[in-house]
């Protein structure tokens, strides 16, 4: 069986270099960026300014995920463009759903391996891809576990059996599920009581629950070595800078000290679904904050998306290839800062124009 992460294990030389005290890369500065600088207690003239100050942020995440060991990217588009090429090589077969976030696309388009893709969220689908490939290539499966457009959930514990099955490494890519999914926010492997034996590596942005902006990628040590070494997107691109690292970090704090905006949040979410459905609106499979309404036909949602911004109500409007043609949708997010009143307020306006824009046809309204 080819294990697509045989590349990292055999990638010695770094170590090779550490162990002799000549590796110069990753030095933290405890000092700010100036012409001298401090790294454990001693002054430095700086002449290679290199602005690294996220190693202490890293291991912050690799907690917050349950893993080993982080790495953190510019944005979470860069982080998959660089962990999907670093680890998808010559040989190799990068499967993904087929509703998997566009960077996740992108990363695959710019690895030197196979792309190859799966029925959304059909472990049965992802079974018959990864038989077709067979035990001579590495595979890597890619999923969202949040969706972003719909909301719903990938069924990780069916793909995490699949995976084990073929051989196959799974990273999941909880952007959305991060400050939202479990019983402490900490994403779609906590959710479904997952560890690193199941769910091999977590990766995902900074942008959404963390407040800030960056991407990173939690896993074991050896994979994340590699990673350091060999992420083009993150190598040849400037790191974050502090402002945004000490963002990130405090939002991790806030999320572990103050649970009650995890609850507010569930609260606000179910509130504004139970409603909707009671509209009799088709909400899709959304299992999280993330509200689908569907209309289905592109020029009715945007109508209707004008009428609620007319009224004081902003949402997305999210048409092909966002979602599969004919699905078009208005897309919600529940926050933890939203009021009751904001809700019903929202509520309120949502109905009256939603009936307004569907009269001609209410068929496409009900699921
Ligand atoms: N992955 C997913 C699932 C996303 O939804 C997004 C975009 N929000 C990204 C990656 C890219 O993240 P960023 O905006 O930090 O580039």
């Amino acid at each position: 069986m080819n294990d697509i992460f045989t590349k990292c294990r055999n990638f010695t030389i770094v170590r090779q270099l550490i162990e002799s005290g000549i590796y110069p890369y990753f030095k933290e500065l405890e000092s700010e960026q100036a012409p001298e600088i401090s790294i454990k207690g001693k002054k430095f003239i700086m002449f290679g300014s290199n602005n690294y100050l996220g190693l202490a942020n890293e291991r912050k995440i690799a907690a917050f995920k349950g893993r080993e060991a982080a790495l953190i990217y510019a944005t979470g588009y860069q982080m998959n463009l660089g962990v999907i090429s670093a680890l998808v090589g010559k040989g190799d077969f990068a499967v993904i759903d087929k509703l998997d976030h566009a960077s996740i696309l992108d990363g695959c388009r710019l690895a030197q391996g196979e792309l190859a893709r799966f029925k959304h969220n059909d472990p049965a689908d992802l079974d018959r891809v990864l038989k077709k490939i067979g035990p001579r290539h590495g595979k890597l499966v890619i999923v969202d576990g949040v969706f972003s457009m719909e909301g719903d959930l990938s069924p990780l514990p069916e793909i995490v059996k699949v995976c084990k099955r073929h051989g196959a490494r799974l990273m999941v890519d909880d952007a959305h599920a991060s400050g939202v999914m479990g019983k402490r926010g900490h994403g779609t492997c906590e959710h479904y009581g997952l560890t690193s034996k199941d769910v091999d590596l977590v990766v995902g942005t900074c942008s959404k629950s963390f407040a800030s902006v960056g991407g990173f990628a939690a896993g074991d040590e050896n994979i994340i070595h590699y990673l350091r070494h060999a992420s083009r997107s993150m190598i040849f691109s400037a790191a974050l800078p502090p402002a945004s690292v000490a963002a990130i970090s405090k939002a991790i704090d806030i999320i572990d000290e103050e649970p009650q905006r995890l609850k507010k949040l569930w609260d606000n979410a179910r509130y504004l679904m139970k409603r909707f459905k009671e509209m009799g609106l088709n909400t899709g499979e959304t299992q999280t904050p993330i509200i689908p309404v569907v209309i289905g036909d592109d020029e009715k949602t945007f109508m209707l998306w004008r009428m609620l911004y007319d009224r004081g109500l902003f949402t997305n409007p999210v048409v092909s290839p966002a979602v599969p043609p004919k699905r078009a949708l208005i897309r919600i997010v529940a926050t933890a800062t939203h009021t009751r009143e904001q809700l019903d307020r929202a509520l309120d306006i949502f109905e009256t124009c939603v009936k307004k824009v569907l009269k001609k046809k209410p068929a496409v309204l009900v699921k």
